[in-house]
């Protein structure tokens, strides 16, 4: 298995969750011969199957708060990673592991965390190491009323992060250095700035701080302001073209339901 990004869905927050104009199903990172399912939203099954995704696969989950547009299908997922959930005695079979926040955990049912085999209550700051692999959760400024994470992937060949829903802050840029790849969630467009997410005006000064700079930046978890019943147009294209002009990062990708991308093609050679 090749490591590879899928995106699941591309949009975010509670206007896609409705309409689904973007799907909500997160991301699959697949990488050293393991597949993470990263904040499984609303469809996230549906979109595995629809794209020829394989749930059983999956061993990894990372729900990095428990907005449901990060955390909803993730019951359905974990009983999904694995084809019979009992032998005969109704002994439950363990596989997986779960990464979240405390108050994620809350959430999940006795039934489904039994079927773990490990389970990492997570926040930024922690570090965890998982079969050789580094990950450490980063910084989050988004709800005041719940816990949250990003989430950096240190492999041996390439960094990878995943910024989760949040604001610009001060050490915004120093947590992702090193990174060669940002999945960043960029709701909004332009300077429609928002208490919650950061907008791309916003990001750009942080973006061109990173030391060394990205190989890849991939944009992602749309909000309704950039392509949906909020805007007029789909803003993600005029995006893209900014973020190529005011920044150094070679390739801009911006997400798109299904896509997926290898990412030895992400990776300056
Ligand atoms: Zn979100
Ligand atoms: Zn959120």
């Amino acid at each position: 298995m090749e490591d590879e990004i899928v995106i699941l869905g591309s949009g975010g927050g509670r206007h896609h969750i409705r309409t689904q104009h973007r799907a909500t199903g997160g991301i699959l990172f697949k990488f050293n011969g393991i597949q993470a399912h990263i904040d499984p939203g609303p469809g996230a099954i549906v979109r595995l199957n629809q794209y020829h995704e394989d749930p059983t696969k999956t061993e990894m989950f990372i729900v990095t708060h428990v907005h449901i547009d990060h955390f909803n299908d993730l019951s359905a997922i974990i009983e999904s990673s694995r084809e019979s959930l009992h032998d005969k005695k109704y002994d439950y079979f363990r596989k997986g592991i779960l990464l979240t926040t405390n108050e994620t955990l809350r959430y999940v049912s006795d039934y489904h965390l039994n079927m773990l085999e490990k389970v990492v209550p997570f926040k930024a700051g922690d570090i965890f190491h998982y079969k050789g692999v580094k990950i450490i959760g980063t910084k989050v400024l988004h709800s005041p009323k719940n816990e949250g994470f990003g989430v950096k992937f240190n492999l041996q060949d390439y960094s990878i992060a995943f910024s989760s829903d949040t604001m610009v802050f001060d050490g915004f840029s120093e947590q992702f250095s090193g990174a060669n790849i940002l999945i960043l969630n960029l709701l909004r467009p332009d300077s429609v700035t928002c208490k919650r997410h950061l907008c791309t005006d916003e990001v750009i000064p942080y973006l061109n701080k990173l030391e060394p700079c990205l190989d890849a930046l991939i944009i992602t978890h749309f909000g309704s302001y950039m392509d949906g019943p909020r805007s007029e147009r789909n803003h993600v294209p005029s995006q893209v073209k900014k973020f190529k002009e005011k920044t150094k990062i070679k390739k801009v990708i911006p997400a798109e339901d299904g896509l997926k991308i290898k990412i030895s093609d992400l990776l300056n050679k």
